[in-house]
């Protein structure tokens, strides 16, 4: 089973997308976290895409579709996918197609995580990771059982992302409104659409994506 999700920044892509992989036995492909590993590395190519996210714009479509492309092709892609914010504008869509249709694979369900661009702000500036084993935690929603220590890890580190800043947040919604939404109406008619209610709490958000995917 091959998954596209879509949904604005803090959305729950990720969170859903990992609870799938460990439930379903798929693979979950985030490309915000490819191109963090790819930062991390401290490469001249990281640089680049630091740049770019930290000003919450794109980067560039042809960067994007061949570092998905060979990754797809990897051997453990063949059990499924489960895609987490890619594709993000519609050239990315038609690239995916004609990768996926080279290979004789199609996507089976496009899922749009619906929420409020103004909740999404309040969500995303508040979230925050253990350093070690990578549980997400929230300032409000969301805090360690112990103050300042892993649940997961009994990690006392934790780290946010450079651009889950007030300021960069608007510069993603805003590219997500402009670039990214026009993918909805590209799959909408191919009939393989879903809706979610993403301002659900998490398990029941879990639990309707359950209802789709099976
Ligand atoms: P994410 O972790 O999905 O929120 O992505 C973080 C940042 O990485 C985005 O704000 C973009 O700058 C960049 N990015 C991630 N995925 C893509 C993509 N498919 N196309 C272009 N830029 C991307």
């Amino acid at each position: 089973m091959n998954v596209i999700l879509v949904g604005p920044p803090g959305a729950g892509k990720g969170t859903q997308a990992q609870r799938f992989q460990e439930t379903h036995s798929i693979i979950q492909l985030s490309t915000g976290d490819m191109l963090r590993e790819e930062v991390a590395s401290g490469s001249e190519l990281g640089k680049q895409f630091k740049e770019v996210m930290d000003s919450g714009t794109l980067v560039p479509d042809d960067m994007i579709i061949s570092m998905i492309s060979s990754r797809i092709g990897k051997d453990d892609c063949k059990i499924g996918f489960i895609l987490d914010g890619f594709p993000r504008t519609t050239p990315q869509a038609k690239a995916l197609d004609q990768m996926l249709g080279e290979k004789e694979l199609k996507i089976d369900h496009v899922i749009e995580m619906k929420v409020d661009d103004d909740a999404m702000v309040k969500r995303i500036t508040g979230r925050y990771t253990c350093a070690q084993c990578g549980a997400g935690y929230h300032d409000e929603f969301q805090q360690p059982e112990r103050e300042g220590v892993c649940d997961h890890c009994e990690s006392k580190e934790f780290t946010r992302r450079d651009d889950d800043n007030p300021e960069t947040v608007r510069s993603r919604l805003q590219a997500y409104h402009d670039q990214t939404a026009p993918i909805l109406g590209y799959y909408n008619k191919k009939g393989v659409m879903e809706t979610v209610d993403g301002m659900a709490a998490i398990d029941d958000v879990t639990e309707q994506m359950n209802a789709i995917l099976g």
